[in-house]
């Protein structure tokens, strides 16, 4: 079976091969998430990609892998908002792409202010907000929309109740406003360790609810210039297929 840009059918990865075999980390103590223990997490999204070879180029042969060490170095850090927002985002694009290649050419999406939800959607999805294709919806919580423009398709990722501690909010907020208090930066980085590891240690579908809509409930702005002849030597690439995706609620 071939995907419609005539890629090699490969499935989203859950977890990374190397580390499927090993336990996943009891979050014994405090500190700051590392990218190592949120990396051998049982469900550590790995994305498959596919963008174009050059500026101006048509689609590659080849999907590429995306994992959490390559966002973390983009966004600076590993924190719970980049990776909860990845895995979230990643199991919204599982049913935008249902062979399991994402086309990081096809996408637009929504996310909160957030920066490190916007540098998940962003790396994840190849939106920018330059060309309006990341939308910055302040209105929007602990959830994502991504849509896919040659099929119409449109998806909400909503993190599910439980997952995040309650007191987190407050405590960042009582973070921003004091100067350097230790033991309150160490409070706030140990709460959002044990949220990132509590979403990443079980099934996605147990963490998010994932609903269809019936399109992208924003202007999608321009496609990227740079993408413009990603269809060049495909045949029939953007034809949208059906039935639409469906949702775990
Ligand atoms: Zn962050």
């Amino acid at each position: 079976m071939e995907s419609p840009a005539g890629l090699p059918v490969m499935r989203f990865v859950a977890v990374l091969a190397a580390f499927g075999a090993l336990a996943a980390p009891a979050p014994a103590a405090d500190g700051p998430l590392t990218l190592a223990e949120a990396a051998a997490m049982p469900y550590a999204p790995v994305v498959m990609v596919v963008d174009t070879v050059s500026s101006l180029g048509p689609l590659a042969a080849e999907p590429q892998a995306v994992t959490l060490a390559d966002l973390v170095r983009y966004h600076g850090h590993p924190c719970d908002g980049l990776l909860v927002a990845a895995a979230g985002i990643a199991e919204g694009l599982k049913r935008l792409f249902p062979d399991g290649v994402v086309d990081r050419t096809d996408l637009v999406a929504a996310v909160n202010r957030s920066a490190c939800y916007g540098d998940a959607a962003a790396y994840l999805t190849g939106a920018r907000s330059r060309y309006g294709s990341l939308v910055i919806d302040p209105s929007l919580g602990d959830e994502w929309i991504v849509g896919r423009r040659s099929t119409g398709w449109s998806v909400r990722v909503i993190l599910r109740a439980g997952f995040k501690p309650p007191e987190l909010g407050g405590m960042e907020r009582e973070l921003r406003a004091a100067a350097c208090p230790a033991a309150l930066i160490a409070a706030v980085q140990g709460l959002q360790r044990r949220f990132a590891l509590a979403v990443l240690a079980v099934p996605p579908d147990r963490a998010f609810e994932v609903r269809p809509l019936p399109g992208f409930p924003y202007p999608t702005g321009e496609a990227r210039p740079d993408t413009a002849k990603r269809a060049c030597g495909r045949v029939s690439a953007d034809q949208p297929r059906r039935p639409a995706p469906r949702g775990n609620e």
